[in-house]
């Protein structure tokens, strides 16, 4: 029989729910047409295919014609950030050193084959954006494009979605937010957060891997990334992932039936995960604003030194716990976190990055602070 895991990293990944891999199962049995194809088994595939957009869009408050599928956050991510300095002729980027690398290392791209030019916004000490240093690059580049996440993935600090849009707004710059770590997690009201561009990933959201999508607000036009067929309306080449489409609306139709009630068991977890973490580790230190402008699944902290960062992971593995690292960067050891490294959290302590879902339970929670304590 294979071993019990305790599994706790899910803002690497989410289990798939049951209910979305019975849905794949029968598109795969089912709808084998080519979408594209004009009789009935590509009807078929083509219905699937837009009925999972309707729904999709339905959840975010967007009409269909503002969903392209990908293949996920990354493609996403990527597409945008490329189609705004390639087609729309944006030299300037306003981004943060907290970005995931899906939007760090396509600039950085950007930076070196179109020469675009890449601000770093301010953070502080609690990895917050520094809006008013974003009000000044935005007022010397008003015709930047501005990058910045809605929940980071390491920290889960919460940007002020609303507040950045309006500041993008009023400058005439605009706004792409990765919004992986989010959609599916709260109830979103795109056009009310004021974005431009998203991106979104299904195996975040319980979906399965491999299915995303990009958000392209009214009146914002790029051009795709790959060039080919004409599918995703011309803005996404390549046959669609058909099952995979499927899936992530059904995973975030699940979401969405009880983010509330989620929202609330989770952030329970992570409080009582903090409190004993106090409790029974002394001298450990929350990164991030994990008690502010946080997201409920994920919480990352370091413990005191002494600890090998590069032996807790594997220490944990052993007792069947899975988790992150998150460590700044220990000398000599496998590079460390950008994130952590930027706000300055100290190297020398071994850090952890552990993230919730609604499978999370207290006995877990129990058990990690167990082998925290055993190990450390
Ligand atoms: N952006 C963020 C914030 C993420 O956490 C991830 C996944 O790790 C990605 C982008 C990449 O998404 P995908 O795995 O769908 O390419």
């Amino acid at each position: 029989m294979e071993k019990k895991i305790i599994y706790l990293d899910h803002a690497a990944s989410t289990p798939q729910e049951p209910e979305v891999t019975e849905v794949m199962t029968e598109c795969m049995a089912g709808l084998y047409g080519n979408p594209s194809s004009v009789h009935e088994a590509g009807r078929r595939a083509r219905i699937a295919i837009e009925q999972a957009r309707r729904t999709v869009a339905g959840h975010l408050n967007l009409s269909t014609s503002e969903i392209f599928f990908t293949s996920g956050g990354t493609e996403a991510n990527n597409a945008i950030l490329w189609s705004c300095a390639r087609d729309l002729g944006h030299r300037h980027f306003i981004t943060s050193e907290l970005e995931h690398p899906a939007v760090l290392k396509p600039l950085e791209v950007l930076r070196e084959m179109l020469h675009v030019n890449i601000h770093l916004v301010k953070v502080d000490l609690q990895g917050h954006v520094d809006l008013q240093h974003l009000e000044s690059l935005l007022d010397k580049y008003s015709s930047a494009v501005v990058s910045l996440m809605h929940a980071n993935n390491e920290i889960g600090n919460l940007l002020p979605v609303k507040n950045v849009a309006d500041l993008c707004n009023s400058y005439g710059a605009l706004f792409h937010s990765d919004t992986v770590q989010t959609v599916g997690k709260f109830a979103m009201d795109i056009p009310r957060l004021g974005l431009d561009f998203a991106a979104a990933s299904a195996h975040k959201f319980h979906g399965p891997k491999g299915a995303g999508f990009m958000v392209i607000r009214k009146g914002r036009t790029l051009e795709p990334l790959l060039s080919g067929g004409g599918q995703e309306r011309n803005m996404r080449a390549g046959t669609e992932n058909v099952c995979g489409i499927v899936g992530l609306a059904k995973a975030l139709e699940l979401a969405m039936q009880r983010v509330d009630e989620d929202q609330q068991d989770i952030a329970a977890l992570k409080s009582q995960c903090m409190e004993m973490l106090r409790a029974e580790i002394p001298g450990v230190e929350f990164n991030g604003d994990a008690e502010g402008k946080s997201l409920h699944t994920i919480l990352n902290f370091s413990l005191p030194p002494g600890m090998d960062a590069n032996m807790l992971l594997p220490q944990l593995d052993i007792e069947g716990i899975c988790v992150s690292s998150g460590s700044a960067c220990a000398s000599g050891a496998a590079k460390g976190s950008h994130v952590l490294k930027a706000m300055g959290v100290d190297p020398g302590k071994p850090s952890v990055r552990v993230s919730f879902s609604r499978h999370t339970t207290g006995e877990e929670i129990i058990q990690l602070v167990q082998s925290l304590k055993k190990i450390s």
